[in-house]
């Protein structure tokens, strides 16, 4: 583990995580078991948290690496085609049997959403090999999530580990963590629900607290109140959030993690590095969708001003 991005020759930002076609049926409401309705509209779009994060982190200003798994079709080929498109390197992409991931959506008239997600080719995933580990020991920061499988996960967060990278996970969705991740990770970003299902307890000072035991670095996000960030087991400061208009918080969460990533890789302090993020974050919330809300660099330093 190295938290020490500035004295060496690693650069950049390594993301290894999910990547999903979300597919989006507009509805007036949702339909009841056994009932068909028609949408008023459908739309496809790149999602899965690790996708999400790697375009954050490459908006953000990072040389970004996205190690992940696609299917042979034409879903696979659409998201490849957003890796490009964002200038994210995508030479460890596995292209597997497995279907292209997908997250079916239905939103009604209020906003409120089902979601299904079909794992597909992220779910087979394969064992890190000596190429994944060049880029993974080459990068400043590796980024994970928990939409990989658990032991994925943990072999590339202890490979990045001992490879000196600082190793960054966003515990999402939540689950509980082996002994042998935590102690791999320099860092862990949760929400505050992640934080009460990870720590263990209802009272969100008492889970954060255990969760800071437990890693060096936490960050707990707060929504539209910020974050508030631990070091070594204390408090260590809180991060308000801009007030903006929110009008879709989809992908705040994985607009901050990329850009909190890019941050540490480009050398900035841990207090800095999160006030960046949420300057990013509260960007992402003004407009609609994950992807297409992600902010630029120029953006996220001119809001921060
Ligand atoms: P999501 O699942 O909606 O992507 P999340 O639940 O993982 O997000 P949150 O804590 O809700 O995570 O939000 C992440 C960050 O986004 C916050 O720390 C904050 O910086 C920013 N953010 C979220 N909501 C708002 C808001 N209404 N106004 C300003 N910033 C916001």
């Amino acid at each position: 583990m190295s938290r020490d991005s500035t004295t060496n020759s690693r650069s950049g930002v390594t993301v290894v995580g999910s990547a999903n076609r979300d597919i989006v049926f507009t509805v007036e409401r949702i339909p009841q078991p056994g009932e068909t309705i028609l949408a008023k509209s459908t739309a496809k779009y790149a999602g899965g948290k690790g996708l999400n994060q790697a375009v954050a982190a490459a908006r953000a200003g990072a040389a970004t690496t996205f190690i992940g798994a696609l299917g042979r079709d034409e879903d696979g080929e659409a998201l490849a085609g957003t890796l490009r498109d964002e200038s994210i390197a995508d030479h460890l992409v596995r292209r597997t049997d497995e279907p292209t991931g997908q997250a079916f959506i239905v939103v009604d008239g209020f906003g409120e959403n089902t979601i299904i997600v079909a794992s597909g080719a992220n779910g087979s995933f394969s064992t890190v090999g000596s190429a994944d580990r060049e880029a993974i020991g080459a990068a400043s920061v590796v980024l994970l999530q928990l939409e990989l499988p658990l032991e994925r996960v943990a072999e590339v967060a202890e490979a990045a580990g001992a490879l000196g990278a600082t190793v960054m996970l966003n515990a999402a969705p939540a689950r509980a963590l082996p002994r042998g991740l935590m102690a791999s990770l320099d860092y862990l970003i949760v929400n505050e629900h992640e934080a009460c299902a990870i720590g263990g307890s209802d009272r969100l000072d008492v889970a954060s607290a255990t969760l800071a035991s437990l890693v060096g670095r936490v960050v707990v996000t707060l929504g539209s109140a910020g974050a508030v960030l631990y070091d070594r087991g204390a408090e260590l400061v809180r991060v308000a959030a801009p007030r903006v208009t929110a009008v879709d918080t989809t992908g705040a969460g994985d607009t901050f993690c990329g850009a909190f990533a890019a941050a540490i890789a480009d050398g900035r302090e841990y207090e800095d590095a999160a006030r960046f993020a949420t300057a990013a974050a509260a960007l992402s919330v003004q407009s609609i969708g994950a992807v297409p809300s992600i902010p630029f660099r120029a953006a996220i330093e001119e809001a921060g001003r």
